[in-house]
C-alpha cells in the first residue's frame, strides 16, 4: 500500500495547493488533498431590486428556523388542550401571524405560550391568555341579540393598550369593528406599521381604528361597545368603560384584586335591562393602567 511518500522519502507536500490544483469548472481535480469542491459564490448581501421585492411581498425573515404555519398550528393545538375550545377564536389564532409582531431576535419564541417585550416596558400577552379572555367575550350572554352576526361574535369591539397590536388584529377576525387605544405613541406608531403589514397578509382583514389617546375616557364617538377588552390593569375599573358597555354587553379586564393579592380577570356583563353583574376569571398579571399619554 502506498502512503504517499516520494521518491526521496520526503512526505508529500499538503498546504498550500497549487492553484491549479484549487479548482476547475469540472467540479474540481483530485489532489493530494482530496476533492476540491467548487462552491458557488456567496453573496452576503442581497440586490436591492431583490430587497425590494422581499420587503412588497413581506416573506418571513430567513434564517430564523421558523416555517411560520406548521409551528402556529401547534401552538393552536396547545390552545386547545388548555382549554380554549371556541371555533371562531382557534381560526383567528391560526391565521393571525404573531411572528411579525415581534421584533427579529425574539421571532423564534413568537408561537411560545410566553409574554414578550415590544419596547417602552410593555409586553404582548401570552396567547394562553389572550385566548382565554377571547374565549369569554365570545360567550357573553348578549350574542343571541338579534344585531350580532354570529360571524362576527365581538359586534363593536373597544381595546385598551394596542400594544404592537397582536391582540388587535385577532380582535378584528372576530368583531364588526374595532377600536384601539394606546398611550404610548411610539407604540401605537408601532402597531400601526405592524398592521400595515398584516393588512396584505391577510384575507378578509376587518380593519382597527388606531387611536392615540388616554383608554381610561373609552373612546366615546364610537360608543356603546358589545365588547370591551383592557390589557392593562387598575385597582377600578374606570367609569367611562361601564358608561360605554351596551346592554348586552361583556367588558373583560385585569383588575388589582382589593384584598391585595395581585390582579385578577374581572368579567362584567351589562345585561339587558341594563344591570350590571361582576364575576371573577382568575388571577392574572398584565401590566398597570396607567392615566394620561407620552
Ligand atoms: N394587547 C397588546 C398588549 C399590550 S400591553 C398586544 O397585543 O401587544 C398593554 C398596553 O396597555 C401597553 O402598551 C400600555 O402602554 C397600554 N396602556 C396602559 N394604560 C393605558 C391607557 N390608559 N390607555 C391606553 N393604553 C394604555
Amino acid at each position: 500500500m502506498s502512503h504517499g511518500r516520494s521518491s526521496d522519502n520526503k512526505p508529500p507536500k499538503r498546504f498550500p495547493l497549487p492553484l491549479d490544483k484549487v479548482a476547475s469548472p469540472s467540479g474540481g481535480p483530485r489532489g493530494r488533498a482530496g476533492p476540491v469542491v467548487q462552491r458557488e459564490v456567496l453573496r452576503p448581501q442581497a440586490h436591492l431590486h431583490q430587497i425590494e421585492q422581499d420587503r412588497r411581498r413581506h416573506t418571513v425573515p430567513q434564517g430564523v428556523g421558523l416555517d411560520s404555519m406548521p409551528v402556529r398550528l401547534r401552538m393552536v393545538e396547545r390552545l386547545r388542550a388548555d382549554g380554549i375550545t371556541h371555533t371562531a377564536v382557534l381560526e383567528a389564532f391560526a391565521r393571525m401571524p404573531r411572528h411579525l409582531f415581534v421584533d427579529t431576535a425574539l421571532v423564534n419564541q413568537a408561537y411560545e405560550d410566553t409574554s414578550l417585550p415590544i419596547g417602552l416596558g410593555q409586553t404582548i400577552s401570552k396567547p394562553s391568555v389572550v385566548g382565554t379572555m377571547l374565549q369569554l367575550l365570545c360567550a357573553r350572554p348578549g350574542l343571541t341579540l338579534p344585531h350580532v352576526d354570529p360571524a362576527r361574535p365581538l359586534g363593536a369591539c373597544l381595546e385598551v393598550g394596542t400594544g404592537c397590536g397582536y391582540q388587535a388584529a385577532l380582535l378584528s377576525l372576530l368583531a364588526r369593528h374595532v377600536v384601539s387605544i394606546e398611550r404610548l405613541r411610539d407604540l401605537h406608531l408601532k402597531a400601526r406599521s405592524n398592521l400595515d403589514v398584516i393588512r396584505q397578509h391577510v384575507p378578509a382583514w376587518q380593519d382597527v381604528r388606531l387611536v392615540y389617546g388616554d383608554g381610561m375616557v373609552g373612546h366615546p364617538p364610537q360608543a356603546p361597545y358589545d365588547t370591551i377588552i383592557a390589557a392593562a390593569g387598575g385597582s377600578a375599573l374606570p367609569q367611562a368603560w361601564l358608561d360605554q358597555l351596551a346592554p348586552g354587553g361583556r367588558l373583560i379586564a385585569p383588575m388589582e384584586d382589593s384584598r391585595g393579592q395581585g390582579q385578577v380577570l374581572t368579567v362584567v356583563d351589562r345585561l339587558p335591562d341594563g344591570s350590571l353583574q361582576h364575576t371573577r376569571a382568575g388571577a392574572v398579571l398584565f401590566v398597570p393602567l396607567k392615566s394620561g399619554i407620552t
